[in-house]
């Protein structure tokens, strides 16, 4: 094993590096924690420390750490063909290979796709795409986009406009033409109605959202089919079959943000197929790779690609990594164990139901209010007092930072759990076994537990 010196590391990476969405001053002062290896579903620091990782990484580990095939196909292509573009008539074999093959694996009217080097940029391409749809199809005023509060569609210019992030807004830089509604967050907005009457309602803010800005304006509607980062907010079963009557009635696109959900992550090969979306577009990122190399994209819909292709031919966009021949190599042989080790039907019949019946369990802990799950995304949410109506707990005050208190108490205890407030999220591994599962709950109410006698005292 090699030794790491952690503190030069630490006092190194404080000096140089700026890390993506990190207080610095807080980080100069703890030090980051450096991850050395991973192996499975558990991460090792360079301390020595073995650690669960509940989050995949960023979402994005969905085959687990430590897989020889994947670097040996990128070895290979790395030595046959390291780059080449795909522009002016040109491609490449893995490129090609995996178009066919996400085309095989997506809903029946996706027959194209354009390849990006991540969620963002390829968020950027739906922009550009959708408008230049409604252009060719002779309506150059619907331009609008509308997307939800608290959505996360990536950090470049106009995935930061897309997402629904306060602090990121704040930051400026946004472009027009793009509007907001709120979430499907019946925990938050639906006091007084079942989950399935408050699907309709949380849909029906599209429709008056159209209305108001003009249906002859409005170019699509963007969303996670389950949203992640802002907290794991799953929808109400009623809420997308209406989402997509209203984009239907009134002609408008619609793009699901597949960065997170695809690949397996709720049981099916995209979050569309379980929640009823019938997409014209879906963005794909992260677990196209497993995150092994970075590659993103776009499926396209027959609806654009026909117009695109046949009434427009040219489109002025592209990224030097577009269908890079390495990252398109390792995803081949990602999708190739994800189907082979049946890891999309584990998740649906097996693992995906047992980690929803052991989340549930964890209610019974004074300190979880709420909790919830789809596939292999869950949630729970802390509060201060439990009531047998979840809507009547009573939540504690955002400064206490409680779901900070109980996520440090998670990292120190080698399980990594995100806080969103209070709300403590997971996207492990598809690769997680029952037995894992049960390793995860125990170290999870262990640490709710350091936690309430945190906050006794
Ligand atoms: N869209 C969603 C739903 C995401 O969760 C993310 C990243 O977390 C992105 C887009 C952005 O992807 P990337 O970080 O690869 O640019």
């Amino acid at each position: 094993h090699d030794v790491y010196d952690t503190a030069e590391i630490q006092r190194q990476d404080a000096a140089h590096y700026m890390h993506p969405f990190t207080d610095h001053k807080a980080l100069g002062e703890r030090g980051a924690r450096v991850m050395v290896r991973g192996d499975g579903i558990y991460l090792w620091d360079s301390e020595g420390n073995k650690i669960l990782d509940g989050m995949s990484g960023l979402w994005c580990v969905n085959v687990g750490y430590g897989r020889t095939s994947i670097s040996d196909a990128v070895y290979r292509q790395m030595q046959t063909l390291p780059f080449y573009n795909s522009f002016f008539n040109t491609t490449n074999v893995p490129a090609t290979r995996l178009a066919a093959l996400l085309v095989e694996i997506s809903p029946p009217q996706f027959n194209h796709v354009f390849f990006t080097g991540s969620g963002s940029e390829a968020n950027d391409t739906n922009l550009r795409m959708v408008r230049r749809y409604w252009d060719l199809k002779g309506f150059p005023q619907r331009h609008t986009i509308i997307s939800r509060y608290n959505a996360y569609h990536g950090s470049t210019v106009a995935g930061a406009a897309l997402g629904g992030m306060a602090g990121m807004h704040e930051q400026g830089g946004m472009i027009p033409g793009i509007e907001h509604i709120g979430q499907p967050n019946w925990l938050e907005n639906g006091s007084g109605m079942s989950a399935d009457e408050f699907g309709i309602v949380a849909a029906g803010w599209l429709e008056t959202k159209i209305l108001e800005v003009g249906p002859d304006k409005v170019a699509a509607f963007i969303g996670e089919p389950v949203q992640g980062a802002g907290g794991v907010i799953i929808p109400p079963a009623t809420y997308w079959p209406e989402i997509g009557r209203i984009c239907d009635k009134y002609g408008v696109l619609l793009i699901a943000d597949e960065v997170i959900c695809g690949f397996g992550r709720l049981g099916t090969w995209f979050g569309s197929e379980l929640m009823q979306i019938k997409p014209d577009l879906i963005t794909f990122a992260k677990g196209v790779t497993s995150g092994y190399v970075p590659l993103g994209g776009v499926l396209v819909g027959d609806r654009v690609a026909d117009v695109l292709i046949h009434e427009g031919g040219d489109f002025n966009h592209g990224f030097t990594y577009s269908g890079h021949p390495v990252a398109c190599a390792a995803a081949l042989e990602n999708i190739r164990i994800l189907i082979d080790e049946r890891l999309v039907q584990q998740v649906a019949q097996d693992t995906g139901p047992y980690l929803k019946e052991k989340f549930a369990e964890l209610m019974d802990h004074p300190l979880v209010g709420y909790a919830d799950s789809c596939g292999f995304v869950a949630g729970l949410n802390l509060v201060r007092k439990k009531a047998a109506a979840v809507h009547d707990c009573e939540f504690f005050e955002p400064e206490q930072g409680v779901g900070m208190i109980c996520r440090g108490y998670m990292f120190a205890n080698g399980i990594i759990m995100r806080a969103v407030g209070d709300r403590m999220i997971i996207a492990p591994p598809l690769v997680m076994t029952r037995a894992q599962i049960d390793e995860m709950i125990f170290k999870i109410r262990y640490c709710l537990e350091a936690t309430l006698i945190d906050l006794q005292q």
